[in-house]
């Protein structure tokens, strides 16, 4: 495939673990930029160049790859080395290292945000990328292809409420073989025993809701940043939103609920999908 090198110098070398992750996102310059929010240019400077964060230290974030509005896929990291993409973070089973699955994942950023549909080209294009990516790291299955709420619960929303995971599946090989039907039906059951609340959740189809941003990100990911050298990049860092963000103080345990919740309705839709098949 196609892809553009646009190398950033944010990331630490090498890693601890094998990859067998891949950490999907939106990136936009909404707040800096509302006009041209998927603009390239900008939407690069995000992952390439340190931004501005008032007196204090200004925040460096990466991610592996960006992949804008057209489809077209720029490289910024080298997948051997571990980009600053996810921040404070663990997997759905608790792993992390140094607090965050930066170590064992590539981070992925499509030019997107909470507000619309992303487009089919950037579907393809990143079906393909995880193709490409998959076949060079086996150790990645389609489990571990997840966004950032699953591995930020309560602190990350993206890739949002708009990302199409289904579609994505659909153009992703090996989905069949390596997601058995005991997988399934093993997350389903976890579901059987979660709270009412999220039941009603999933009845409802409201799952992750946007509302679980939640305070003290910007601060979070600068402190993270100082002590682990680890970050984030779906900053639109927007002086707007880090106030918007620091008014409601929501409880976090429900919230890794939701996650849990996405992800079997996630799996059960693609059970239903492989059976029509
Ligand atoms: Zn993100």
């Amino acid at each position: 495939m196609n892809i553009i090198q646009k190398p950033s110098s944010h990331y630490t070398k090498g890693r601890h673990n094998p990859i067998d992750t891949i950490i999907v996102h939106y990136i936009s310059a909404i707040n800096t930029r509302p006009e041209d929010p998927y603009n390239v240019k900008y939407l690069l400077n995000f992952l390439r160049k340190p931004i501005p964060n008032g007196n204090k230290k200004p925040i460096r974030v990466s991610a592996h790859y960006l992949i804008g509005r057209d489809g077209t896929t720029y490289a910024c990291v080298d997948e051997s080395n571990t980009a600053w993409h996810a921040g404070l973070s663990h997997m759905p089973d608790g792993r992390s290292y140094n607090r965050s699955v930066n170590d064992f994942s590539i981070g992925i950023e499509l030019a997107g945000g909470k507000w619309e549909e992303f487009e089919e080209v950037q579907y393809l294009s990143l079906a393909e990328l995880i193709n490409d990516i998959k076949r060079r790291n086996p150790k990645i299955t389609v489990k571990n292809v997840l966004g950032h709420c699953d591995v930020a619960p309560g602190r990350k929303i993206d890739p949002g409420k708009h990302f199409d995971w289904i579609y994505l599946y659909q153009h992703i090989r090996d989905v069949k073989s390596e997601l058995t039907l005991t997988e399934s039906m093993r997350a389903l059951s976890k579901a059987l025993v979660i709270t009412s609340k999220a039941k009603k959740e999933i009845s409802s189809g409201m799952v992750c809701p946007e509302n679980d941003i939640t305070s003290g990100e910007v601060v979070d990911e600068q402190k993270t940043q100082e002590t682990a050298n680890i970050n984030t990049p779906d900053v639109t860092i927007p002086k707007k939103e880090v106030i918007e963000k620091e008014e409601p103080k929501v409880s976090q345990q429900p919230k890794k609920e939701n996650c849990v919740v996405r992800n079997v309705v996630r799996i059960a839709k693609m059970c239903r999908f492989r059976r029509k098949k």
